[in-house]
C-alpha cells in the first residue's frame, strides 16, 4: 500500500537520484535543445495541427512520470497546437513519486513553463497508490498519473490479462514514451515483460520513442523492443555518446500466442461484438436527470457526443439527488479490498471534481470528521491514518483537543479522522448547473420502456402513454431503482431503500459547528439556522411522507455517536420538524453499477458451465445489448461515486482507456451478480 517516495539529492544544483545513480535532467545547459528533440522525432506537432475540427483524443503513455517534464512539454505543445476541444490523455507511471514540495523546486528551473507546472503543482495528487484522474488546462489535458510499478499499472488498466484482448473494442495507445532512469541503473523500466505489456497496448499506428540510451544497452532495449512486436530505428543524438530509439508496432507473436489458448484469465466483462472505434458523432440519451445521469452526460459532452437527457420530472435532481445538503461522504478500510479500494479512488475524484463548485460557493468545502461508532471502528481508524501517514491533505487522526478545534464544538470522542478535502453540496443545484454549463437539454419524458430497432441499430424510448417520445443511437439508463421496471435491466439485483433527512434548528451549542461530523449519522454546519441531520434506512416502506419517528431516529443516532453533541443539541421537538424523505438505490455488494449492459438471457446460456466448476477460467466473452449502458446503485454514496463512475462509463463508451484498474471496473460491472450467482449456483 504505502508509496515511497523519491530520494532526491541536489548535486551541482540539478536533482540526483542516489538510488538509480543518475540526473533527473542531464547536467547540460542546453536542456531545451535534448528536450524539443525528443518530440520533434514524434512529429506530434504535424499531427496535431492537422487534426480536424470534430473531438479528437490522443493518447500518450510514459514509462516514469518522474518531474514530469515530458508531461509538461508535451500539453505545452498540445495547448499550442490541437484544437480547443479535442482531449490529450496522458497516461504516466510512477513507482517513487516526488514530493509535492521537491517538485516545486525542481520545475522552477524551467521558468518558461510556469504557468502549466503551478498547475500541475496545485493539482499534483496525495502519494496514494494507484490512478490519479488530474483534469488540467480547463480540461484539454486529463493526467492519469499512475503510482505504482509501471508493468503492473500498464497491465491493470489493460482489458484483459490475455495480450489478445488487452485492447479489445478499445483505442490503443498512440504515443509511448520509454523515459525512465537508464536500463543498467532501473532495468524493470525496460523488462521484456513491460515491453510485452506496452505491445498489448499498442496496435499499427502506435510509435514509441526512448530517452538517450547509452550505447552498451541499447541492443538489449532493441532487442526486447523488437521481440515485443516494434520494428526500431536509432538516431544519433547531436553528437551525444548516446542513442535514441523509434519504435513502430507491427504487431509481435506475443499478440498471437496467448489468444490460441483454449483457457486463460476470465472475460465475461468482454463485448464479444466487434464495435467499430469512435462513435462520437453518434447521439447519447440518458435516462435520469440525478447525480449520476448528470454527471455521465457531462463527461460525454466533454467527449464530443450529442447527448440528451430525459426525466420524469421537468428539472433534474429533483427525487434521491434533490436533499438541500449531501454529504461526500468517507468510508475507507485498513483493508485493501475492491470495495475501499473504489472508495478511496471515488474519494479523491470527487474532492476534485466539486472543487469548482465550492469556489464558487456552492456548498462548502469545509471537511468532514469521522467519529468512531464503537472501540472496534477506532481501532480501523488508527490502523487507518497510519496506512495513510504521508497523505495529512487527503486524511488525517485527530485527538480529542484538535477534533474540538476542528469541529467548533465541544466533542468527548478521543480520537477521529479528518478529512479535509470532503464538503457538503447542494446536489439538485449541481446536477442544474452541470447541464446548463454543458448546454445539454433535458427532456421532461416519463418512460415506460424501450426497444431496440435491429434495422437502424437504434434505441426507440416509449412514454407511459405508449407514443414514440424519443430514438437515439446509445442508450444510458441512470434511473436509480427505476432499472427494475425496463425489461433489459430488471435482473439486477437493487433495493428501493427509503431514507429521511431531518432539518435541526441550530442551538446556541450546534452555530458553531465548522465541519461535517459523521459517526452513526451524520450532521453538517447550520445553513439559514438549520443543520441536516440523517439519515434513515427504511426498507419496505415507499412513501415520502415524514415521520417524527424517523427524525428521532436521526437525532439518537447523533446522540449516541458523542456525548458532547448530544449536550450541544440540547432539547428538539421530532413532532414537526422539517426534513426530505426519497429513496436510495442500493446493491447487494454496496457498489454502484456501471457498464455495458449484459444480455440476460444469452449470457446465462453461455455462461452455464460456471454452475459445474465456478473455477473454470475460459475465454468466453460476454454477450451485451447493443449501445445500451448502465450507471446506477449509488447508495448513500451517490456524491462520492457519480464523479468517478461517470468517467469511467463515458470513457467505456468512448472505447478509450479508463482511468481506473481492471479488477475495480469489474468490481462495478453490471454482469458481476450474474456471474457470482452461477459460481454459486443460485441462478
Ligand atoms: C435521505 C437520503 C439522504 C442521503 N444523503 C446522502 C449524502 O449525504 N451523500 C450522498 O452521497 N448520498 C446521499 N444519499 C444518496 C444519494 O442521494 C443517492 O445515492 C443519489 O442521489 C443517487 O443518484 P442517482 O442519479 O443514481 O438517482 P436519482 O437522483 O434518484 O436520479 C434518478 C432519476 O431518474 C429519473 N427516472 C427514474 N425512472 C424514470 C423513468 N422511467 N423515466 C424518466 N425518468 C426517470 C428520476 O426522476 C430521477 O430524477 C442520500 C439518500 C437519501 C434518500
Amino acid at each position: 500500500m504505502a508509496i515511497i517516495a523519491a530520494d532526491i539529492e541536489w548535486r551541482q544544483g540539478l536533482p540526483y537520484s542516489p538510488l538509480f545513480k543518475e540526473f533527473y535532467f542531464p547536467p547540460s545547459t542546453d536542456m531545451d535543445e535534448s528536450e524539443s528533440v525528443f518530440l520533434q522525432q514524434s512529429e506530434l506537432k504535424q499531427r496535431w495541427q492537422s487534426l480536424g475540427k470534430n473531438f479528437h483524443s490522443f493518447t500518450i503513455a510514459e514509462t516514469g512520470f518522474g518531474a514530469g517534464l515530458n508531461f509538461l512539454l508535451c500539453s505545452d505543445l498540445w495547448l499550442n497546437t490541437a484544437p480547443k476541444n479535442s482531449v490529450l490523455e496522458f497516461f504516466s507511471a510512477e513507482l517513487f513519486p516526488i514530493d509535492k514540495a521537491e517538485l516545486a523546486k525542481i520545475l522552477s528551473q524551467r521558468p518558461h513553463l510556469c504557468t502549466l507546472s503551478n498547475e500541475l503543482i496545485k493539482h499534483y495528487p496525495v502519494p496514494v497508490p494507484g490512478i490519479h484522474n488530474i483534469e488540467l488546462f480547463q480540461g484539454r489535458v486529463k493526467l492519469h498519473l499512475m503510482f505504482g510499478d509501471a508493468n503492473e499499472m500498464f497491465s491493470s488498466i489493460s482489458q484483459s490479462p490475455n495480450q489478445a484482448q488487452a485492447h479489445h473494442n478499445r483505442k490503443p495507445v498512440d504515443l509511448w514514451l520509454l523515459d525512465g532512469f537508464a536500463p543498467i541503473s532501473n532495468p524493470a523500466l525496460w523488462s521484456s515483460d513491460l515491453l510485452a505489456t506496452i505491445a498489448s497496448l499498442s496496435d499499427q499506428t502506435t510509435v514509441a520513442l526512448t530517452a538517450n540510451i547509452d550505447r552498451k544497452t541499447i541492443s538489449t532495449v532493441s532487442n526486447n523492443l523488437q521481440s515485443a512486436g516494434f520494428s526500431v530505428e536509432s538516431y544519433e543524438n547531436n553528437g551525444s555518446p548516446k542513442l535514441r530509439l523509434k519504435a513502430s508496432f507491427v504487431g509481435g507473436k506475443s499478440q498471437q500466442s496467448t489468444s490460441d489458448n483454449s483457457s486463460g484469465p476470465s472475460q465475461w466483462h468482454l463485448d464479444k461484438t466487434v464495435r467499430p472505434i469512435s462513435l462520437r458523432d453518434h447521439e447519447v440519451a440518458i435516462i435520469g436527470a440525478g447525480i449520476a445521469g448528470c454527471t455521465t452526460a457531462v463527461a460525454l459532452a466533454k467527449r464530443g457526443f450529442k447527448v440528451k437527457v430525459i426525466d420524469r420530472h421537468a428539472l433534474a435532481g429533483q427525487e434521491g439527488s434533490g436533499n438541500s445538503q449531501a454529504i461526500v461522504y468517507p468510508k475507507l478500510s485498513p483493508r485493501d479490498d475492491v470495495l475501499p479500494r473504489i472508495n478511496l479512488r471515488a474519494l479523491l475524484f470527487a474532492s476534485r471534481y466539486y472543487a469548482p463548485f465550492w469556489q464558487r460557493g456552492l456548498g462548502n468545502q469545509c471537511g468532514v470528521i469521522s467519529l468512531p461508532e464503537n472501540p472496534k471502528i477506532a481501532e480501523d481508524f488508527i490502523k487507518i491514518s497510519q496506512r495513510f501517514s504521508g497523505c495529512d491533505d487527503f486524511v488525517h487522526l485527530l485527538k480529542n483537543d484538535q477534533l474540538c478545534d476542528r469541529s467548533g464544538i465541544s466533542l468527548n470522542s478521543p480520537i477521529g479522522l479528518f478529512f479535509p478535502l470532503l464538503g457538503w453540496l447542494p446536489p439538485a443545484i449541481i446536477c442544474q448547473q452541470l447541464l446548463e454549463e454543458y448546454r445539454i437539454p433535458l427532456m421532461n419524458i416519463d418512460i415506460d420502456h424501450f426497444n431496440h430497432q435491429q434495422s437502424d441499430n437504434r434505441w426507440n424510448l416509449i412514454d407511459t402513454s405508449g407514443k414514440l417520445a424519443h430514438s437515439t443511437d446509445i442508450l444510458v439508463v441512470a434511473t436509480a431503482y427505476g432499472c427494475e421496471n425496463f425489461e433489459q435491466t430488471n435482473f439486477l439485483p437493487v433495493t428501493q431503500l427509503r431514507g429521511q433527512i431531518s432539518k435541526l434548528p441550530a442551538k446556541a451549542k450546534t452555530k458553531s459547528l465548522k465541519t461535517i461530523i459523521c459517526g452513526e449519522g451524520y450532521l453538517t454546519p447550520a445553513q439559514d439556522g438549520y443543520h441536516s441531520c440523517g439519515a434513515t434506512y427504511n426498507k419496505g416502506l415507499f412513501s415520502t411522507e415524514l415521520r417524527a419517528e424517523d427524525h428521532e431516529i436521526n437525532i439518537a443516532k447523533m446522540r449516541h455517536t458523542d456525548p458532547g453533541l448530544d449536550a450541544a443539541l440540547e432539547n428538539l421537538d421530532a413532532s414537526n420538524m422539517e426534513g426530505r424523505a426519497n429513496f436510495r438505490c442500493t446493491t447487494k455488494d454496496y457498489l454502484p453499477i456501471v457498464g455495458p449492459v449484459p444480455n440476460f438471457s444469452s449470457m446465462l446460456k453461455n455462461f452455464s458451465f460456471l454452475r459445474r466448476d465456478a473455477r473454470t477460467d475460459s475465454m468466453v466473452m460476454g454477450d451485451y445489448q447493443p449501445n445500451l449502458y448502465i450507471n446506477c446503485g449509488m447508495g448513500s454514496r451517490g456524491l462520492s461515486y457519480a464523479p468517478l463512475t461517470a468517467e469511467l462509463l463515458a470513457s467505456q463508451i468512448s472505447q478509450q482507456i479508463p482511468s481506473l484498474e481492471r479488477d475495480l471496473v469489474q468490481g462495478m460491472h453490471p454482469a458481476r451478480f450474474l456471474i457470482r450467482d452461477l459460481k454459486k449456483k443460485q441462478l
